[in-house]
């Protein structure tokens, strides 16, 4: 009799060691679930502002026409974005798959994806210009369209942190290279990808600055070698970085 209690006590021990790991190993897929939930996010450049960011959703930043020298976007897209309405950075209809607009001063959502409208300007008599902020498989991103001039306190405030930022760099139609420097430097995102600045392919339209004196001195920059890069929140780089992509 004593023997049977003895055993009956075991099995209960076991039993409760089975259950106790059964449940631990049933919260385990929960865990690696929730890490999932930051999926990559591809990064591809067309040239000059316009890239896309894919896959989940698919949004495309500021499309050119033909006339600014690179091959014009051929893609279809969930949702473009246009800074402001110049040849170079609305070209909406180049875009298939009847995409969203997001554009002007509204903030929006689209596809569950805020997007802000922080109101700058084109600089020199050219307009306005609307940086755009949005948060994307938990990635924070801004755009800068045609920043011209800098920011001030209360536009840094309105962007807040980010992650991500597409800048231009080129100067004459943007804030130039040093102006670009001054404003990633104080912003500290991750990521830095340049943008308007100019390549062989750009006719004489635009009189910009080559891509060089953005990355004079410059220790953290990573050249793609091609027009696509990927990130997940979790493997954005510890210390920014600037990534420069081509545009085919
Ligand atoms: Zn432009």
């Amino acid at each position: 009799m004593f023997k049977k209690v003895r055993l009956f006590g075991q099995f209960v021990v076991m039993l409760s060691l089975a259950l106790i790991f059964s449940s631990t190993q049933a919260q385990k897929p929960k865990v690696e679930g929730e890490k999932m939930e930051n999926k990559e996010v591809t990064i591809r450049w067309f040239g000059h502002s316009c890239f896309m960011l894919s896959d989940s959703v698919k949004i495309v930043t500021d499309p050119f026409d033909k006339s600014v020298g690179y091959p014009v976007p051929n893609v279809s897209a969930d949702i473009v974005l246009v800074s402001h309405e110049h040849f170079d950075h609305n070209n909406v209809s180049a875009i298939s798959g009847k995409p969203e607009v997001i554009r002007g001063g509204q903030t929006k959502t689209a596809k569950g994806i805020t997007f802000k409208a922080v109101k700058a300007s084109h600089g020199d008599g050219r307009g306005d210009d609307y940086i755009r902020v949005w948060e994307f498989e938990g990635i924070r991103f801004a755009h800068f369209g045609d920043l011209g001039v800098d920011l001030t306190d209360s536009q840094y405030k309105e962007i807040g942190p980010v992650d991500v930022v597409f800048i231009p760099v080129g100067g004459y139609f943007t804030i130039d290279a040093e102006q670009a420097i001054k404003i990633i430097n104080k912003m500290n995102p991750k990521v830095v990808f340049p943008m308007h600045y100019k390549t062989p392919v750009m006719g004489s339209g635009f009189p910009i600055s080559t891509l060089e004196p953005f990355l004079k001195g410059k220790k953290n920059v990573v050249k793609v070698g091609k027009n696509s890069v990927r990130f997940s929140k979790d493997s954005l780089p510890k210390e920014m970085t600037v990534y420069v992509l081509e545009y085919k």
